[in-house]
């Protein structure tokens, strides 16, 4: 029996409600609050299990509270926006809450991620008797988890992952991205960076690529070398570790769009004066581009995103296929936000059941993977094995 308050229902939220609502046994009451009220009401309406909605905004710390104290739930799934996490961390705090979520804590007016900032919240969480889980998505998330289970049942000392994330799917829009634009965006275009025998290499944006043949058929893909946050946990949690990278597919055309929206300036994040007044421009580009939420019905194709561990001379890799429109038929989303939103839910479902649990801030990699690997299966994102090499990584790293 446990209450859950989901924060946030753009293409992500809207998962984690849809399969919240397929475990009613762990989740008994469910509330989903956003800025827009109107869209928590619109998706508690396609749900099979009656769902509460509020509206709140989360940047506003005693608003969130409020709304906690009335509601009472025992954890907060924040699926908001990575500037809105330590709000409600303190939220949480204040009212006693656990706290979970998808995405690391980025400052607005700073296209940077890192653990640092909450991190700093471990002694608070501990002494309030609170567990915060953080990255609980695919990548942060299920990127952890398979680390970990390589490590349990084939490889004791990882000596180096490769993380490959790969969009096979087609949207049929010139351009769009499968999450948030503005979040999606600055990602996309920071530095790159890998961690290697415990110090950070920086390349330049998309500077370093190589090609991916994917299994079952799947065709082969360029992928590019990017700093993603999982790299900063794992080489802190995963002793022994000498290199970690991240490494995600683009297609030609995207990274075209990318460029020239980048060189005429549409991507910056700092504000410029129109007409009297300011706007960001990312922001204005993020009003002009497709709803990721709208993505859905029309993508086709599949996501292929595993983990390549190496070490003690043996080499694994573990990945989950997830097909775009199967994942639409079962709840409305595209593959992109339901491999972020299965393992929300999935993490949830681990601090609420007691499988996972400790008081503190903790990341994915900390806790045993067997039976979230098991939830896993149970809940659409099955994970396959391959014992030996697939990605090379190129030479020099
Ligand atoms: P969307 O933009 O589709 O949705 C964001 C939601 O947050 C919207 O409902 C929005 O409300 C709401 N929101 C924004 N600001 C506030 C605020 N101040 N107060 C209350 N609600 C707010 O994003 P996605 O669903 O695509 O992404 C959600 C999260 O998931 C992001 O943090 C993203 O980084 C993360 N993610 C993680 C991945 C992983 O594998 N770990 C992969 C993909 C995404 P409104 O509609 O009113 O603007």
């Amino acid at each position: 029996m446990s209450r859950v308050l989901i924060i946030g229902c753009g293409g992500v939220g809207s998962v984690v409600a849809h399969k919240c609502a397929q475990v009613p046994d762990v989740f008994t009451d469910i509330m989903i609050a956003s800025r827009t009220k109107a869209n928590c009401d619109a998706l508690a309406a396609q749900l099979q299990v009656s769902a509460k909605t509020a509206a709140v905004d989360a940047d506003n710390v005693p608003q969130l509270v409020k709304l906690l104290k009335k509601f009472k739930p025992d954890l907060v799934i924040n699926v908001a926006l990575p500037y809105q996490d330590l709000h409600i961390m303190d939220a949480c705090l204040e009212a006693g809450v656990d706290y979970l979520d998808t995405a690391n804590y980025e400052p607005l007016d700073t296209a940077k991620f890192e653990y640092k900032w909450q991190w700093a919240y471990q002694t608070k969480f501990k002494k309030a008797g609170l567990m915060a889980l953080l990255g609980s998505g695919f990548d942060p998330g299920v990127t952890s988890v398979y680390t970990t289970w390589i490590r349990k049942h084939f490889i004791p000392q990882i000596e180096e992952i490769d993380i490959v994330d790969c969009n096979a799917g087609n949207h049929g829009h010139p351009f769009a991205t499968n999450f948030n634009p503005e979040i999606n965006i600055r990602e996309v275009t920071a530095k790159g960076r890998y961690w290697k025998e415990g110090k950070w290499v920086e390349t330049p944006p998309l500077s370093v690529n190589q090609s991916f043949e994917m299994p079952e058929n799947l065709g082969t893909l360029n992928t590019y070398l990017m700093y993603h946050e999982e790299l900063e946990s794992l080489g802190k949690h995963i002793k022994g570790l000498k290199s970690a990278r991240f490494w995600m597919s683009f297609s030609d055309n995207y990274l075209k769009h990318l460029e020239v929206l980048g060189n005429v300036g549409m991507t910056r994040i700092d504000p410029v004066k129109f007409n009297g007044v300011e706007i960001v421009p990312i922001q204005f580009l993020k009003a002009l581009l497709p709803d990721p939420a709208s993505l859905g019905p029309r993508t086709k194709g599949k996501t292929c995103i595993g983990v390549q561990a190496k070490g003690g001379g043996k080499t694994v890799y573990v990945y989950n296929v997830c097909d775009h429109e199967e994942c639409y038929k079962e709840v409305r989303s595209q593959a992109i936000s339901y491999t972020t939103g299965v393992p929300a839910m999935i993490g949830a479902k681990m601090m609420l059941t007691g499988k996972w649990r400790g008081t503190g801030v903790f990341n994915m990699e900390q806790f045993d993977p067997d039976p979230f690997m098991a939830a896993l299966e149970l809940h659409g994102l099955p994970a396959k094995v391959i014992r030996k090499k697939v990605f090379n990584t190129p030479k020099g790293l």
